[in-house]
């Protein structure tokens, strides 16, 4: 198992896919908060049926899957659904979190998730990295990887937690703004060799 956990973090289109991938070609354990969270609502699960009894039957397609983005929209506007939907759901992904992570076998392993300083996941981990780039490249790099709208990206930039507080959290950061893959990618590689000493020196 590995004991030392880098939690990852940054805004959308930040690049916490990219940087993710390139922490996994260096043979690091990625554990995702996105991937978590679809689990805990995976068809059969009790908390999907929880969901259904709440919200009601129509919130499952044919296959009994989660319509994720239909319970989004009806949680946005309705803070009582939110709360109640994050109550059931928050503790179980960190509870699937814990699992995981005690499953990793790298030498040190990699918590990425999206809202890692919102929903209090930093306190599972030894540091915060968290990835900068400014609000217009976000958008930028956003619209160019997704079917979205400038609008709808500054929607989900508000809901996340601003970047200079997001960086008062970081013990490292990594600068993805006008930076060529190659220039990202050599961070990545230098926080790595940094990790690696840090995973075997425990203080
Ligand atoms: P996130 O997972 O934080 O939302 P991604 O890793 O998906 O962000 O990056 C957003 C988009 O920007 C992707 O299409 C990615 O390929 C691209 N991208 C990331 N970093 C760079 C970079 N340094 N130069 C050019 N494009 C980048």
């Amino acid at each position: 198992m590995s004991k030392f956990i880098v939690g990852l973090t940054g805004g959308i289109g930040s690049g916490k896919t990219t940087v993710t991938n390139i922490f996994a070609e260096l043979g690091i354990d990625i554990i995702d908060a996105d991937v978590a969270a679809r689990i805990v609502v995976a068809p059969g699960s009790p908390a999907l049926s929880a969901i259904s009894e709440h919200f009601g039957a129509d919130y499952l397609d044919a296959q009994g899957q989660l319509n994720r983005a239909k319970l989004r929209s009806r949680v946005f506007s309705a803070a009582d659904d939110k709360a109640w939907l994050n109550a059931l759901l928050h503790p179980l992904i960190r509870q699937e979190l814990l699992a995981q992570l005690a499953k990793a076998s790298s030498v040190y392993s990699v918590l990425v998730a999206p809202l890692l300083l919102e929903n209090k996941l930093h306190k599972l981990v030894d540091r915060v990295l968290v990835i900068n780039i400014d609000q217009e490249s976000q958008i930028v790099r956003t619209l160019a990887r997704d079917p979205s709208s400038s609008a709808e990206i500054k929607r989900i930039i508000a809901s996340q937690m601003p970047s200079e507080q997001r960086l008062s959290f970081a013990d490292d950061v990594i600068n993805n703004q006008g930076v060529s893959m190659a220039k990202l990618r050599q961070q990545v590689i230098d926080l790595d060799q940094k990790y690696r000493v840090m995973a075997n020196n425990p203080v």
